[in-house]
């Protein structure tokens, strides 16, 4: 058989599950090779990880006996069956890649945030999927892709995993400052981390003092990044975003403005997240107000009244 693979717009990631597509079925024999117009497949994927709302899929197959489309650009569908899901991820696809192992050591997430896709994904509880062994062959860097480690039960004997490991270690979707325990929080210290970081998405929720204790608990550890993303443009009112993000900046940790829905987001969103994630410009300026950008809107706005 002839397998095609079209990764359709996750272009500066690797694509997980093409990956593992592509290692299932070269173990079967078959050939694998990314999909082109010239020839004929049997079984062509399309992968696509973004929304309409970010990226278009406009590639039309019509050289393939079947054409398979997955991913969380195309909606819900079903997960990849566990003769796959479990391969090791084929990283010929990706070269540039090969020095990174990708994986999931759980999946699920308890939380349910309304703008989240992983409890309609991956379940409404963090279970484990994985050992490290895996995923992980001596790489020097790992990404995990775990939605909510701290809340997997087994999350303690995975951390154990990650620090024997001695790569670094790169939570990539961030970790729950909920979760926080002193238990694990002597473990995380003990994992090479390339970053830590948070996310503070929910405005009324007031999680102040879970970043405090955070702080106090690894006063003397040398977490070199301390990243929190701020989700704006989902039922937060400007000055609830301001809030956020100053209150993150008093306790020493680094703010990032992530905007949902960014074509709909109004102009002193805009503002906000180009004053927080350009630091050159976050650590000059101190006051928003002073923001060259936003005085520029104030006054246009003055004026059209
Ligand atoms: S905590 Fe994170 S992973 Fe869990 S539902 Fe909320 S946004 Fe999604």
């Amino acid at each position: 058989m002839r397998i095609g693979l079209i990764d359709v717009d996750s272009h500066n990631f690797p694509n997980l599950c093409l990956m593992k597509l592509s290692a299932y079925h070269k173990a079967q024999g078959h050939q694998v090779m990314w999909w082109n117009p010239l020839f004929y497949f049997d079984v062509v994927y399309k992968s696509r990880v973004f929304t309409d709302t970010y990226s278009k899929d406009k590639i039309t197959v019509t050289n393939a006996g079947t054409v398979i489309k997955g991913g969380t650009g195309y909606g819900p569908g079903p997960d990849l069956p566990d003769a796959i899901e479990h391969t090791y991820p084929d990283y010929s696809l990706y070269p540039q890649y090969s020095e990174t192992a990708y994986g999931f050591l759980s999946r699920g997430c308890p939380r349910g945030c309304g703008f989240c896709i992983v409890g309609g994904k991956e379940g409404r509880r963090s279970r484990k999927v994985a050992d490290l062994s895996e995923f992980w062959r001596g790489q020097r860097e790992i990404k995990l892709m775990d939605a909510n480690l701290l809340a997997c039960p087994d999350h303690e004997s995975l951390l154990l995993q990650l620090a024997d490991s001695r790569a670094l270690v790169d939570f990539s979707q961030g970790l729950d400052i909920r979760l926080i325990t002193p238990d694990n929080v002597a473990l995380l210290n003990r994992v090479r981390t390339k970053a830590v970081h948070f996310a503070w998405d929910n405005p009324n929720e007031d999680l102040t003092g879970y970043f405090q204790r955070f702080v106090e608990m690894t006063a003397i550890k040398n977490f070199r990044n301390r990243r929190v993303y701020v989700l704006t443009n989902y039922g937060s009112t400007h000055e609830q975003d301001l809030y956020r993000v100053e209150t993150l900046r008093r306790m020493g940790f680094d703010p990032f403005v992530m905007i949902y829905e960014k074509p709909t987001a109004p102009p002193i969103t805009r503002c906000l997240q180009q004053w927080v994630n350009n630091k050159r410009v976050f650590h000059v300026v101190e006051n928003f107000y002073d923001f060259e950008p936003v005085k520029k809107l104030r006054n246009s706005s003055m004026e059209t009244r």
